[in-house]
């Protein structure tokens, strides 16, 4: 079961990540963690990676590319592999399928949580921080008992600058522009399954899984 998960950020992808990797058995492959293994590994490309990332640039796409090849080789993909935050652009997911082609693997499934970005922007921007004693609330999700007031030491609470809603849609804009080709791309191929992303966890959870047990 080789899978890609895609969501905005605010999507739950994280949370779902965790579910399907338990479920399902495959591991949750993150670019953050395939970098760090071949840092750790000393890989050449891991090396190349790391000095790129020393100077604050950007890992050019065949380093990266480079890196999932030797991830994805690995035995504990053999029964397939959960995607997350790779691909990034569409450069990216052409690559992947090339990789994937010399490989005689493919993608089954691209999993995109959707979630109406005013939803993303609601969930995003509603952190609220004790400037006091720095607990942390959210207005929809851990609301403090008394509106903008510490629970703990009755301080005024504060919106953090990137948490405003104004920084939070430019953040999500800057994304869907990325997002989008992808998307197309994966839905032209007929790999793109939508998740309504706007229900509870669970059942956000029941319509993967219901797709998923299609192929396992
Ligand atoms: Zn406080």
């Amino acid at each position: 079961m080789n899978l890609i998960l895609m969501g905005l950020p605010g999507a739950g992808k994280g949370t779902q990540a965790d579910k399907i990797v338990e479920n399902y058995n495959i591991p949750h492959i993150s670019t953050g963690d395939m970098f760090r293994l071949a840092i750790k590994e000393g890989t050449e490309l891991g090396q190349k990676a790391k000095s790129f990332m020393d100077e604050g640039a950007l890992v050019p796409d065949e380093v990266t590319i480079g890196i999932v090849r030797e991830r994805l080789s690995k035995e504990d993909c053999n029964n397939g592999f959960l995607l997350d935050g790779f691909p990034r652009t569409l450069a990216q997911a052409e690559a992947l399928d090339s990789l994937l082609t010399s490989m005689g693997r493919k993608i089954d499934y691209v999993l995109h949580i959707d979630v109406d970005q005013n939803v993303l922007v609601e969930r995003l921007s509603g952190r609220r921080i004790c400037p006091k004693c720095g607990t942390a609330y959210h207005v929809l999700f851990n609301p403090p008992q008394e509106e903008g007031i510490c629970d703990k030491d009755g301080e005024a609470l504060i919106q953090r600058e990137d948490d405003k809603a104004e920084t939070v849609k430019k953040r999500l804009e800057v994304n869907v522009e990325q997002t989008q080709p992808m998307l197309d791309f994966y839905g032209q191929k007929g790999d793109l399954v939508t998740i309504n992303g706007e229900q509870d966890i669970q059942n956000v959870f029941e319509d993967i899984n219901k797709k998923l047990t299609e192929i396992s």
